[in-house]
């Protein structure tokens, strides 16, 4: 299961009958854990399976490839079984209006990409990013056109941001980006290029033409130094230092004097 964790495969490729136990056996001890319920398994059978386990295993959709192994239906099958997990996992993560990350599936962006920075002794940046007055576009333009200023939000947003940066929603109007290898000056020179093209864009309704802005809060942890929710928590506090600073605009998280151990304390932004 270790190793599980750590390859994260997409497909499991499993001999039916090994010295151990049985290839469904193991599926069933996999299947028990949440992260690996419905990871596909495909099953190697060989001339000694029974048919009793080949038809259990076709019984409960599993795919199935005979020995001796067709190179080519092997990786035919595991491409299509890698496909449709990919697909599934996808439709799963995937907030609904804006095609970003639901706020769940941020979070553990993350936190893998925390994990891989306190490994390479590298700077992870998160940026809490929330519309400015965005009840009034609700209330004179309708919900409709709310929903529309959300969508090209986040498409702004995914266009500035680079490819290996994560971005979810984490409210009604609120995003979460998160940027790896990446310090807190360059993410605001990021943000600040997404604000300057979202100020720009003229959005227009039955009561006319209008523009929005979006306030911004980000932080740094250099390694390992913060913990997740430190990390989101000194960005939203951020946040709100630019919305109590007029709005429209990226207001930086402070950063720390000097480096502490991860479990210590989080000294707070200046109010
Ligand atoms: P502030 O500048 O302080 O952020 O002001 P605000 O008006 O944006 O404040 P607030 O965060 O309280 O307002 C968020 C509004 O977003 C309230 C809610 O009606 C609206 N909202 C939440 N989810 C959705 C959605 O999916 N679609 C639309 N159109 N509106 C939404
Ligand atoms: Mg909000
Ligand atoms: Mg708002």
């Amino acid at each position: 299961l270790s190793l599980l964790y750590e390859f994260r495969p997409e497909v499991l490729l499993a001999d039916i009958q090994m010295p151990q136990c049985t290839g469904p056996e193991l599926a069933q001890v996999i299947r028990m854990h949440d992260d690996w319920m419905h990871v596909p398994i495909v099953y190697v059978s060989g001339a000694s399976a029974g048919a009793d386990q080949m038809l259990a295993t076709r019984k409960a959709g599993e795919a199935f490839v005979s020995k001796p192994i067709d190179p080519r239906e092997l990786v035919a099958t595991l491409r299509a079984n890698g496909r449709h997990a990919r697909q599934v996992a996808e439709a799963v993560s995937r907030d609904g209006l804006t095609g970003v990350l639901k706020r769940s599936f941020i979070q553990e962006y993350l936190v893998s990409a925390l994990e891989r920075a306190q490994r390479a002794g590298s700077s992870t940046s998160v940026a809490m990013i929330d519309i400015d007055h965005f009840k009034a576009v609700n209330d004179v333009h309708g919900h409709p056109v709310g929903d529309l200023v959300i969508r090209t939000l986040a498409a702004t947003l995914r266009q500035r941001l680079r490819a290996s940066d994560g971005l979810g929603r984490v409210g009604g109007e609120e995003f979460l980006a998160v940027l790896p290898d990446c310090g807190a000056e360059e993410a605001k020179a990021l943000l600040g290029a997404a604000l300057q093209r979202f100020r720009e864009i003229a959005f227009a309704s039955a009561v006319g033409e209008f523009n929005c802005s979006f306030s911004a809060g980000i932080a740094e942890a250099r390694g390992g130094e913060l913990s997740d929710a430190q990390l989101v928590g000194l960005s939203d506090q951020a946040l709100y230092a630019a919305k109590r600073g007029g709005r429209n605009r990226i207001h930086r998280a402070r950063p720390r004097r000097k480096p502490s151990s991860p479990a210590g304390p989080v000294p707070l932004p200046p109010a």
